[in-house]
């Protein structure tokens, strides 16, 4: 079946780099762009009129946990453990979820979020859940399913210091159970699932943990993907443990490299909070081809972030944008990598608009090793996204892409197609209830509120943990 979006008033192209265009035909047949310019003359089956339309490819969320995080909502914001340097990592942020029933709540609610935003591909990492892949799969966004595995697991006594509680072993059989779900991804009927490894943190996995997780990888043809330098504890441990930074003992046991994505890489040696002599972390990500996922919303809402992302890329870095929690919207993540990007550096040149948006499209998708994703070009894969130029949000339209990005974002997102399907129709997810998702959400965030307490070491209930923005009366 053959689409064509007749005159689009404006496309983001791709021809070596994103390009603007205007008034041309797109045409996509089956799951692949077959035409981008004027005068599409071939058979249409369906013709949709790019009048008040900008073409754009569609973006890849490059790291998130939709099974997870949605139902955080209200209690992440303001957030953190000023005694653990402002990370809710190990004393609060993993004890709010409602088990199996919260996971599928809120990872439908975080696909449809994701798709309405024009997101088209996701990397999930996530704790397996029964339904993970056929709800991926149902949903028709194209995923990389990765279940989190380790050799240890935090622990905190006092709110103040984290202990390790290893169990080698377990981490061990936590990688082959990661591997069988892979296979499942790779051989999922949908085809648009694949898998990847995640041994889940930096200082959570024993180096022959890492180790073997990157031959499995190498071996399957998938990528590893490590949280590292993601706090300034995990920090302290490495350099406590090994005397240099996390980034710099990755490269000496070899684990980066172009199979390898590092999730945050924020704490670095040149960060200005580590205070740590070297500059070389970025070098070292630069030269072994690692990619980067960049996920700047969550982290400034516990007041901290890569300061400089603009010198990342200067410096050769492979970056890709991810979201990390809610909401699940690459747009605002992009509007955010610029703004404390500009803010931290006081350099409104520091990093541009279309260096990130080319992150959140092209370069997530080639870390990912697929350059056939995330650019609008003939031979590509059709995730496409139209953006309605009429929305009152994007005018005035001088430049669409500042529009959608710094004002608009996803209210202007109107279809997406995935691999040419239909999966967002006038504004509406087409393959998933979102409705029944919120409502599940909803109930699962009222269980998570109530069961936190049992869960904190001290006993501390969700209120005490993040207080409501005004006391409730009554
Ligand atoms: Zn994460």
């Amino acid at each position: 079946m053959t689409t064509c979006i007749r005159n689009a008033n404006w496309v983001v192209e791709w021809s070596g780099g994103h390009q603007y265009r205007r008034e041309i035909d797109v045409a996509f047949d089956g799951g692949h762009i077959t035409h981008v310019g004027p005068d599409y003359v071939g058979d249409v089956d369906v013709e949709i009129d790019g009048k008040d339309r900008m073409v754009m490819p569609g973006l890849v969320n490059m790291h998130c946990h939709p099974s997870g995080e949605p139902l955080k909502k209200g209690f992440r914001e303001e957030f953190g453990n000023p005694q653990l340097w402002w990370s809710p990592l190990f004393d609060r942020s993993f004890i709010y979820h409602a088990g199996v029933e919260g996971q599928l709540a809120s990872a439908e609610y975080a696909l449809c979020e994701m798709l309405l935003s024009g997101v088209t591909s996701v990397v999930d990492l996530s704790t397996p859940y029964d339904g993970w892949l056929d709800l991926l799969a149902a949903s028709g966004i194209r995923a990389w399913a990765t279940s989190m595995f380790g050799s240890a697991a935090w622990h905190t006594e006092d709110g103040h210091s984290v202990d390790y509680v290893w169990d080698e072993p377990a981490g061990l059989q936590a990688l082959e159970d990661a591997i069988d779900l892979g296979q499942a991804a790779d051989s999922h009927p949908s085809g648009r699932l694949s898998g990847m490894l995640s041994p889940v943190t930096v200082d959570l996995c024993t180096e022959e943990l890492l180790v073997n997780s990157l031959e499995a990888a190498r071996d399957h043809r998938w990528r590893v993907h490590i949280h590292a330098s993601q706090s300034l504890p995990e920090f302290h441990e490495m350099t406590r443990r090994h005397g240099v930074t996390p980034v710099q003992w990755l490269d000496s046991i070899d684990v980066l490299g172009p199979d390898s994505i590092l999730a945050h890489g924020m704490f670095i040696d040149a960060h200005s909070w580590t205070k740590w002599p070297t500059d070389l972390d970025r070098g070292l990500l630069t030269e072994s081809g690692t990619g980067l996922a960049h996920c700047p919303v969550v982290f400034s809402r516990h007041g901290q972030g890569v300061e400089d992302i603009g010198a990342y890329i200067r410096r050769g870095v492979q970056v890709g944008i991810g979201t990390d929690s809610y909401p699940h919207n690459v747009l605002e993540e992009i509007r955010t990598a610029a703004t404390l990007g500009w803010m931290a550096t006081g350099n409104v040149h520091s990093v541009s608009t279309g260096e990130l948006f080319t992150a959140a499209t092209a370069g997530s998708s080639s870390i990912l090793g697929r350059d056939d994703l995330g650019r609008i070009e003939v031979g590509a894969v059709a995730d496409i996204v139209l953006v309605d130029l009429s929305h009152h949000s994007m005018s005035p339209v001088r430049d669409p892409l500042r529009s959608l990005i710094y004002t608009a974002a996803d209210r202007a997102v109107r279809d997406v197609f995935v691999d040419g399907q239909h999966v967002v129709r006038n504004g509406e997810v087409t393959t998933l209830d979102l409705a029944g998702a919120t409502q599940r959400l909803q109930a699962a965030g009222e269980q998570a509120e109530r069961d936190t307490a049992s869960r904190h070491f001290a006993g501390r209930t969700a209120r005490q943990l993040s207080p409501l923005t005004f006391p409730e009366i009554g």
